[in-house]
């Protein structure tokens, strides 16, 4: 036995006397100390309540109701100790049921000296061993945890500070009318955009990493999704002068369980990627369906991947060409996170590029349908009644055909494609019922033509084009079916959609916020949307400010020292300031993502919530749909039936109720439908009965609005 010390203790588990007294005198011999020798598993399970041992020699045949293997797996729950079985035999069965229990190796009686020597000493040090491993591993692993939890924190902090930059920035780039001042103005926000692309993406990661990310499980439109996104590149794209095209299958399922915001946002990495990368030639998405899989391609025609470092592209913060950083801006945590993603929601993504020619990233999703129906496909819900019986089809790109014909064919309406450039159209096509779709190669030729539809890139001039109707690239499924209903509104170009402010008295908005500095940037933020604010600088103020004056609407910051944002909710939307500030509604800002927020927020009277730092886009859409009473009753449907949802199936029974009591009061007068809803659901979770509170929580699911 080597090293010094307290000699280590063995327990001795043997039924034959003679056996056992030859064993205790053998094992002292080579300088352990024996805590004991008994004779049956019983006895051994009693001393091991007692006493503590280093290692076990354990007879297998036993006496009475345990045997050896049953004794090692009772002694494991006791004490982590190395056990050595004795026996007779090494048969396979032996070998596998000792293996079963864990045991660290045997010895065949009656043991040699040598052999039982060897079989102890390897015994102790290979239980060492993995007793060190747990032990790093569980270090590494609350390592990794603390470092998740630092950055989630570090980077609420960054984003509080960095939203003032921002903000500030455009307000002052709003005013600024000197050039110079312009552009110095202009760096200042784009970097502090970067910079905050960059926290978002490390938060993201940090998020997967602890496990705290959550891939929500609802149905959705998957078309709806596509088309988002697509549509959200569109400026970018035909800026630099690309084409976009669209392509998605008649076949896709009308709707799909999943994430579909986190869909969103790898398809907008992707694409945003395939735009960044490609100077000439086209940007592409086709989402087609295999086999009960969804596959989406993005496709480009731009620089391309080495060959030598398409190992590499998912792995985190890895760009390409270092050099081109200023080229490219990006982080190169955009892949990593999509990868992420992909996983997270049970599919895999794959990527095929040539440098110079281009790049196409494919990901496969397993199409899950939601289980009250079967697959109707998206085609078939949109059949309209009055529609056309033909559709001339002048279109030059191959993606933009085919996605036409495909898609006319689905609804049962005829086509023709006629040569591009349209010139003049057959007579017998001069049909009320007939429709022409072409392109802007085409547009000349269609001069006061009824029905007549042109496709243009996004483009300044293309809106003051007056012959034909005017649809802007890309070509969607949603734009096609405009022209066939005849129905679909041209798209305001970008640049006419100012915001508009509140008309004649404008609005008064109560703010509070204890960071000065938020506080200015949000107020004039708030007033260059055409609103009166009133600032102050915690809760307690801000009921103060409602005894003298009852505002339009209130923000309030959820973090704020003396009453913070969650108390002062309450205490306004209970009624503790009079019922007419009761009725007021309550937007919620914060710098937490997090879902128990959210939860929180809502059941002390929030209509609405703002994650901090938000776009003047985002507070502009907020503050004025929360001002409709029907948006914030379906906002607030929502979001109860999100805590709902998650509460059933954690099986929080306590947490469900008293989510179903909050939202009931909250709905009362907004929709006592759904207020009435929450009645019965309370009573149901009440009962503890699943089926029928997931009943009537898919009920309300199905009536609520899921989309604002
Ligand atoms: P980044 O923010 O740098 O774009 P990503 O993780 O999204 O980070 O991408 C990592 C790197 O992969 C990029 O820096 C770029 O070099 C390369 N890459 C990604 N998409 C494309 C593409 N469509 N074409 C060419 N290169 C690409």
């Amino acid at each position: 036995m080597s090293g010094t010390g307290k000699p280590k203790s063995v327990l001795i588990v043997e039924d034959e006397k003679i056996v056992a007294i030859d064993l205790r005198n053998h094992v002292e011999s080579l300088g352990y100390a024996v805590t004991k020798v008994v004779p049956s598993g019983e006895a051994a399970l009693k001393v091991a309540d007692r006493f503590s041992f280093d290692l076990v020699l354990m007879d297998v045949e036993l006496d009475g109701k345990l045997d050896g293997f049953e004794t090692a797996n009772e002694l494991r729950k006791r004490q982590d100790a190395p056990i050595i079985f004795l026996t007779a035999h090494t048969d396979n069965r032996f070998v596998v049921s000792a293996k079963e229990v864990g045991a660290f190796g045997y010895v065949v009686k009656p043991p040699r000296g040598r052999e039982l020597a060897i079989g102890m000493e390897l015994a102790l040090y290979k239980h060492e061993g993995e007793k060190r491993l747990e032990r790093e591993r569980d270090r590494a692993e609350r390592a990794m945890a603390a470092k998740s939890e630092f950055l989630a924190n570090m980077s609420h902090e960054l984003r509080t500070p960095l939203n003032s930059i921002i903000g500030m920035a455009e307000l002052a780039l709003d005013r600024a009318t000197d050039s110079e001042q312009r552009s110095y103005l202009s760096i200042l926000k784009s970097s502090g955009d970067a910079l905050m692309a960059l926290i978002n993406g490390i938060l993201d990661l940090s998020k997967i990493e602890s496990g705290a990310m959550q891939v929500a499980e609802e149905p959705f439109d998957p078309l709806d999704v596509l088309e988002a996104s697509v549509e959200a590149i569109a400026i970018q794209v035909h800026k630099k002068g690309l084409d976009l095209d669209f392509y998605a299958d008649p076949a896709l399922p009308a709707r799909i369980v999943g994430d579909s915001g986190k869909l969103r946002q790898v398809l907008l990495n992707l694409l945003v990627n395939a735009v960044k990368y490609t100077n000439a030639g086209s940007v592409s998405c086709t989402a087609s369906v295999e086999d009960e899989v969804l596959r989406i391609a993005v496709a480009d025609t731009g620089i391309g991947i080495p060959e030598e470092l398409k190992e590499q592209i998912f792995a985190p913060f890895y760009q390409v060409d270092q050099t081109s950083t200023k080229r490219h801006p990006g982080t190169g945590i955009g892949l990593t996170i999509t990868k992420k993603l992909i996983t997270m929601m049970g599919g895999s993504i794959y990527f095929d590029s040539a440098l110079g020619e281009g790049s196409t990233f494919e990901i496969d999703l397993p199409i899950r349908l939601p289980p009250e129906g079967p697959a109707i496909s998206a085609s078939e819900s949109v059949r309209e009644p009055e529609s056309l019986e033909k559709v001339v089809l002048g279109l030059s790109r191959d993606t933009q055909r085919q996605l036409a014909a495909d898609w006319l064919r689905s609804w049962g309406i005829k086509h023709t494609e006629v040569p591009v450039p349209v010139t003049a159209p057959a007579p017998a096509e001069h049909n009320p019922q007939t429709a022409i779709l072409v392109d802007e190669a085409s547009a000349a030729g269609l001069e006061g033509r009824p029905n007549a539809w042109v496709l243009r890139r996004f483009d300044d001039r293309a809106v003051s084009d007056s012959s034909g109707r005017t649809l802007f690239e890309p070509l969607t499924v949603t734009k096609l079916r405009g022209v066939v209903s005849g129905r679909l509104e041209s798209r305001k170009a970008p640049e006419t959609a100012a915001p508009e402010g509140p008309s004649a008295a404008p609005l008064r908005v109560l703010l509070a916020d204890d960071n000065a500095i938020n506080r200015i940037a949000n107020g004039r933020l708030v007033e260059s949307l055409g609103y009166r604010v009133t600032t102050v600088e915690d809760g307690q103020e801000a009921l103060e400010a409602l005894e003298k004056e009852i505002p339009d609407l209130v923000i309030l910051d959820l973090e704020m020292p003396r009453l913070d944002g969650y108390d002062a909710a309450k205490q306004i939307s209970s009624g503790g300031t009079g019922s007419e500030a009761a009725r007021v509604p309550l937007v919620a800002l914060s710098a937490h993502t997090s879902q128990e927020a959210r939860f929180r927020a809502f059941r002390n009277g929030f209509s609405a919530f703002l994650v901090k730092p938000f776009s003047r886009t985002d507070l502009e859409t907020t503050l004025i749909n929360i001002l409709d009473p029907n948006w914030r009753g379906a906002n607030i449907s929502r979001h109860f039936l999100e805590e709902l949802r998650a509460r059933f199936d954690a099986s929080d029974w306590g947490e469900l109720e008293a989510a179903a009591h909050c939202g009931r009061r909250a709905l009362k007068e907004l929709d006592p439908d759904t207020s009435n809803g929450f009645l019965r659901l309370l009573l149901a979770a009440r009962r503890k009965d699943a089926p029928s509170t997931n009943n009537l929580i898919q009920e309300l699911e199905e009536n609520v609005p899921t989309k604002s």
